[in-house]
């Protein structure tokens, strides 16, 4: 039995260290990722249903390690947030996403706004603030332009200082949205105090749309909800033309998702542009 229970032990420990090393490397690796320029942004439409336009583009950090891999952001990202790192990637992603929208502008498309995703750890950590304004200006570009993607973590934080840090987002001009709107916190008492402009819901409602009739329901009364407080409702994850049809009667305002583009590589989005007519 006491064997038993010491192998049991080293068990856990050569876990423990297999887990660590492997959480240690992908830190190291994010390092040299950052210096060495290896990140990347993919960028997918927001289609507006009301007249098939593109309303908006949000920006998707890839990384191409040195081995030409691809890794997924959902492998990288907590990482990055708990090692702090996140802080100087999120202010890369801003910056880039600023420079390439400022470069779509300068192509005539004045119109086009960038969604960017921010980490809870970025936004009380980040400087966030700071980072905004600088890149807005840099680039040259008007502040409404830029919208926000925050999720419910984020916002349930009821601290002054995040309040306080809406409140200045806000003031300056940027859109704050909210992501995977559902899948959080029951509480809804943050959408009436802070002036949030959308809410984005969850791929995962989308996705059992056909499935099961709740995810149906609560699709529907979000659509509702957000109408009633005067946001704009965007689904993400639209897959099938189904799902169009049900979101589209369901007064949905914008769609997202492989049914009209999957992420792409900034250069492509011209030729979306042109084959919907808008160039
Ligand atoms: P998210 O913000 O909820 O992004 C939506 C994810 O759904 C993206 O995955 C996108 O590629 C994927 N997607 C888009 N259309 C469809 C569809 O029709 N069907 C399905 N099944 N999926 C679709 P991705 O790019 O792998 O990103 C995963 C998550 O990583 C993001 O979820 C976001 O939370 C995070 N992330 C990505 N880029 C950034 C970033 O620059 N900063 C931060 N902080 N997080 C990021
Ligand atoms: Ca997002
Ligand atoms: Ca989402
Ligand atoms: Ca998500």
């Amino acid at each position: 039995a006491k064997d038993c229970g010491r192998n049991t032990y080293r068990f856990f420990v050569t876990q423990m260290n297999a887990d660590a090393q492997k959480r240690m490397r992908i830190q190291t690796d994010l390092h040299t990722a950052l210096k060495n320029n290896e990140f990347l942004l993919h960028y997918q439409p927001q289609i507006r249903l009301s007249d098939g336009r593109i309303s908006g583009i949000e920006a998707l950090i890839r990384w191409q390690n040195a081995d030409g891999q691809m890794l997924s952001p959902s492998e990288f990202i907590p990482i990055a947030e708990q090692s702090g790192l996140i802080i100087q990637m999120g202010q890369w992603v801003l910056r880039e996403a600023c420079r390439q929208l400022a470069a779509w502008h300068q192509q005539g498309q004045t119109q086009l706004v960038v969604a960017v995703n921010l980490s809870s750890h970025q936004f009380r950590y980040g400087n966030i603030v700071e980072t905004i304004s600088s890149a807005l200006n840099d680039f040259g570009l008007p502040p409404q332009c830029l919208e926000l993607e925050l999720t419910e973590s984020i916002l349930i934080q009821d601290t002054e200082s995040v309040i306080s840090t809406l409140h200045t987002l806000k003031h300056i001009g940027v859109k704050l949205a909210i992501d995977d709107f559902g899948t959080g916190y029951s509480s809804l008492s943050y959408l009436k105090r802070l002036s949030v402009d959308k809410l984005k819901i969850d791929k995962s409602f989308i996705r059992d749309l056909h499935k099961d009739q709740d995810s149906a329901e609560i699709v529907r009364a979000i659509i509702q909800l957000g109408h009633i407080l005067q946001l704009t409702v965007i689904a993400e994850g639209v897959e099938t033309e189904q799902q169009l049809a049900f979101l589209t009667d369901s007064h949905c305002d914008e769609i997202q998702g492989y049914l009209f583009s999957r992420p792409v590589a900034a250069e492509h989005i011209p030729e979306i542009l042109a084959r919907i007519g808008m160039t």
